[in-house]
């Protein structure tokens, strides 16, 4: 950066420029500058999620990608994929839950049938 008083190149974090002695501003943090340099976390999280628990990933993935436009839509894509494949585990896990329950009284239908109950 240079100095607003007299144009001499100064360091980053100087407050006093060492040429003229004028106070430095520090580096404006301007919004998008700012936002850009902050991580969708929630994205990224939500994805590895929702190959764990995906109950936990779906929610963080839906939030993260709620949330991606203050990231300059950074990790949209991977909430995204995180939102579709935590759902599909969900709906997976959900069938085997069903299908689990129906053999347990198929077994159950057929020990009744046999012990002539
Ligand atoms: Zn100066």
């Amino acid at each position: 950066m240079f100095c607003t008083n007299c144009g001499k190149e100064i360091n980053e974090n100087a407050y006093v420029c060492p040429g003229c002695g004028a106070l430095v501003q520090p580096k404006s943090t301007s919004a998008p500058e700012n936002g850009a340099k902050k991580t969708n976390v929630l994205a990224i999280v939500g994805f590895v999620l929702s190959f764990l628990f995906p109950i936990a990933g779906l929610i963080c993935s839906i939030i993260g990608h709620r949330n991606a436009a203050q990231y300059q839509d950074q990790y949209k894509s991977l909430a995204l994929a995180g939102i579709i494949i935590s759902a599909v585990a969900l709906a997976l896990s959900l069938l085997a839950v069903v299908l689990g329950l129906l053999w347990v009284y198929g077994i159950l239908g057929i020990i009744a049938s046999v012990s002539g109950v």
